[in-house]
């Protein structure tokens, strides 16, 4: 499902700043796989997801996503691939506090100008599976912590695509909620989705569900 193919990453290529964030990197994602991407901070982990989710190019090597050499797509067909093929939850999650839940769970939609009845009925469907529903129309910013990730989730996963990236999802939740999360990520496994999970949360080290874990090391892989 995913082929990461010795990646090296260069930020500001030679300039005094240059920094290697990831160096000959290569690992595999399976269909179906759970697989934890570890590491201590500045290890790599958000650039490698960025990388998957065609945010960024590799300096060198190759990312290639369900038969996409995701690497060198241009960037107009980045978004597209994105928007069908990525679901991504942010570790702030990202939501825009201004909107209501439900306009922030169907903003992954907006491009593909559905009517309002194909919008509201795949809305519908993931606010009821993460029992938000009942807080469509409250404005984002009135969400407790709980809810809001409830709301990422639920728009991580609006698009129905395959593959599920979370970057840190856990960082700014207390036990209880990361302990939530750990079972929405086990009902997302069985849906039968492909996920990969930046974390340096021991939550997620050594768990039954979990296929492998990558450990990042200044950029490289352990
Ligand atoms: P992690 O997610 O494991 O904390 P990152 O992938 O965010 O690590 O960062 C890896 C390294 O790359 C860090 O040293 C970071 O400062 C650097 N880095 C990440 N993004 C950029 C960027 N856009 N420009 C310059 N350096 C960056
Ligand atoms: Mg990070």
């Amino acid at each position: 499902m995913i082929e990461v193919k010795n990646v090296t990453k260069v930020f500001n290529q030679g300039r005094p700043n240059e920094m290697t964030a990831l160096r000959d990197v290569s690992f595999e994602v399976g269909e179906n796989e759970l697989v934890i991407l570890k590491g201590p901070s500045g290890s790599g982990k958000s650039t490698v997801l960025s990388l998957i989710a065609a945010l960024q190019k590799p300096t060198s090597g190759e990312v290639i996503v369900e038969e996409t050499r995701v690497s060198k797509l241009p960037d107009d067909f980045a978004s597209l691939f994105r928007r069908e093929k990525i679901g991504f939850i942010f570790q702030k999650f990202n939501l825009i506090p201004t909107l209501s839940v439900f306009d922030n769970i169907v903003t992954p939609l907006i491009p593909e100008k559905l009517s309002e009845k194909e919008l509201e009925a795949k809305a519908e469907r993931v606010m009821e599976e993460f029992s938000i529903a009942h807080k469509r129309d409250d404005l984002a910013k009135n969400l407790s912590g709980g809810e809001q990730q409830r709301v990422a989730i639920a728009r991580a996963l609006v698009n129905d695509p395959p593959i599920i990236l979370a970057d840190e999802p856990t960082a700014n939740l207390d036990a209880k909620l990361a302990e939530r999360f750990l079972e929405y990520v086990k009902r997302i496994k069985e849906e039968g989705k492909t996920i990969l999970i930046a974390t340096h949360d021991p939550l997620f080290f050594d768990l039954p569900i979990t296929d492998r874990e990558i450990t990042l090391h200044n950029g490289r892989v352990v």
